[in-house]
C-alpha cells in the first residue's frame, strides 16, 4: 500500500502555496515513479464556516490512518483556544499526535539574496511542552489570571521531552554528516531547574554520540552568534520558544520566511508545515513563495522514504529540493519576496519544469 498523506490547505496564503505544492509533488512522485495517496481534508476558519469545527471529525479520522499531514499555515492568533470548536489545529495536532521533534532546516543559497552567505544549519526544536500554554497541561491552560493585573505562565520541560529531542538532534548531526556539531541552546543560569534538566538529558545522551562535537550558549548569547558567525552552528538543540524565535532568526540570515521548511515528527506520523504564519498582508495576491512549503512536503517523502525503506519516495523528495535550488539559483522566476515579478502558480511552473529537464 502506498503510503497516504492528508493535504489540508489552511489559512490565509495556505491554499495558495499549497495547490503549488501538490502540482511539485506530484511532478516529483511521477518521475521518481513513487506512489502516494493525497486525501484532501478541511481544516482552520474554512472548516469552522463549513462544519463548525476547526478540526473536523472526518479529518482528524484521516490523519488517525494516514502516513503523514500536508499543512498550510493558520491565522493562530484568532481562534478561541479555549473554545473545543475553534482549537489552533497547528498546536492541536503536534500535540495529540505527538510530533516531539520540529525540524526546521536553514540554508543560504546562490541566487538567493540573504544577510549571511554561509548558514547552513538545523533548528531541532521540542514541540510539545515548554511555554507553550495551549499545549503544556492535560487540562486547562499554562497561562493563569489570579487577578485582573497579573498572569502566570506555567512553562513545563520534562526528562522525557527533553532524551527525545536531544537523541533527534544528535542523529541528525550524525547522519548530515556536515560540521558534525550539536549546540545546546538553554537559558540555564537563570532557569536554572527547568533548563538544567535539559542540559542534563542532553549531556546524558551526548556521551553515546562521541564523534559529535557539543557546545552551548544561553539563548540571548545564542541569538547574537548566530547573526555574528553563522557557519559554526550545525545542529541546533533546543526547547520549544527558543526553537520558535531562533529558527525565524536564521531562516531571516539564509534569505526570508519564503525559504524556512520545517517537519514536525513524531515516532509514527510526521506532518510538513513551512515555519512562516498565513501572511494575511499578501493573501489572494497570488504572489507567496511556496518554496518552504514545497520544500517541508520534500523533507516528508524523504522521512517517510527512511521509514519505510523506500528509495524512489526518497528520490522525489532530493529532486524537489534540488529543483528548487536550482529555480532559485537561474533567479528567472523569483517571488517578489526574492525580489521577482513571479507569481506563486509561475514560481511553482517553474519547479516542475525543472523537475521534468526543461528548466
Ligand atoms: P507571517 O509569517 O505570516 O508573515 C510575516 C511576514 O513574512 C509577512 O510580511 C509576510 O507577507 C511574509 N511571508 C510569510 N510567508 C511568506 C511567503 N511564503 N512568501 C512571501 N512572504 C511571506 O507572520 P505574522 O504576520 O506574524 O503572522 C500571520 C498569522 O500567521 C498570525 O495569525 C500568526 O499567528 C500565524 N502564524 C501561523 C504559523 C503556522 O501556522 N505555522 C506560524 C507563524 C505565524
Amino acid at each position: 500500500m502506498p503510503p497516504r498523506i492528508v493535504v489540508l490547505a489552511g489559512d490565509g496564503i495556505g491554499p495558495e502555496i499549497v495547490t503549488a505544492t501538490c502540482r511539485v509533488m506530484e511532478t516529483a512522485l511521477r518521475r521518481a515513479n513513487a506512489a502516494v495517496e493525497l486525501v484532501h481534508k478541511p481544516i482552520g476558519l474554512a472548516a469552522l464556516e463549513q462544519q463548525g469545527r476547526t478540526i473536523p471529525a472526518e479529518t482528524e479520522a484521516a490523519i488517525k490512518s494516514a502516513d503523514g499531514v500536508l499543512l498550510g499555515p493558520l491565522t493562530t492568533h484568532v481562534y478561541d483556544i479555549f473554545d473545543p470548536k475553534t482549537a489552533n489545529p497547528s498546536a492541536y495536532l503536534r500535540r495529540n499526535f505527538d510530533l516531539y521533534a520540529n525540524v526546521r532546516p536553514a540554508r543560504s543559497r546562490p541566487g538567493v539574496p540573504s544577510v549571511a552567505k554561509d548558514v547552513d544549519l538545523v533548528v531541532m526544536r521540542e514541540n510539545t511542552e515548554g511555554f507553550y500554554s495551549d499545549r503544556n497541561l492535560l487540562d486547562g491552560n499554562g497561562e493563569l489570571r489570579p487577578d485582573a493585573d497579573t498572569v502566570l505562565s506555567v512553562r513545563v520541560i520534562t526528562r522525557k521531552a527533553c532524551l527525545r529531542i536531544a537523541r533527534a538532534g544528535f542523529e541528525l548531526a550524525r547522519a548530515r554528516k556536515g560540521k558534525r556539531r550539536v549546540s545546546l541552546i538553554h537559558k540555564a543560569n537563570v532557569l536554572r531547574r527547568s533548563d538544567g534538566l535539559f542540559l542534563e538529558c542532553c549531556r546524558e545522551v551526548a556521551r553515546e554520540f562521541p564523534e559529535i562535537a557539543v557546545d552551548d550558549f544561553h539563548i540571548d548569547a545564542a541569538a547574537m552568534h548566530l547573526i555574528l558567525k553563522p557557519a559554526h552552528f550545525d545542529v541546533i538543540v533546543t526547547t520549544n520558544m527558543y526553537g520558535d524565535i531562533l529558527s525565524d532568526e536564521a531562516a531571516g540570515l539564509a534569505g526570508g520566511l519564503g525559504l524556512a521548511a520545517g517537519l514536525n515528527a513524531g515516532e509514527r506520523l510526521a506532518m510538513a508545515q513551512a515555519v512562516h504564519g498565513s501572511a494575511p498582508d499578501i493573501t489572494g495576491k497570488g504572489i507567496a513563495n511556496p518554496s518552504a512549503e514545497i520544500m517541508s512536503a520534500a523533507m516528508l517523502l524523504q522521512w517517510l522514504a527512511e521509514r519505510r525503506d523506500d528509495a524512489a519516495l526518497g528520490c522525489a523528495g532530493e529532486a524537489m529540493q534540488t529543483a528548487i535550488d536550482a529555480t532559485l539559483a537561474q533567479g528567472k522566476t523569483l517571488t517578489p519576496d526574492l525580489g521577482g515579478r513571479a507569481s506563486t502558480a509561475q514560481f511553482a511552473a517553474a519547479v516542475v519544469e525543472m523537475l521534468e529537464g526543461r528548466g
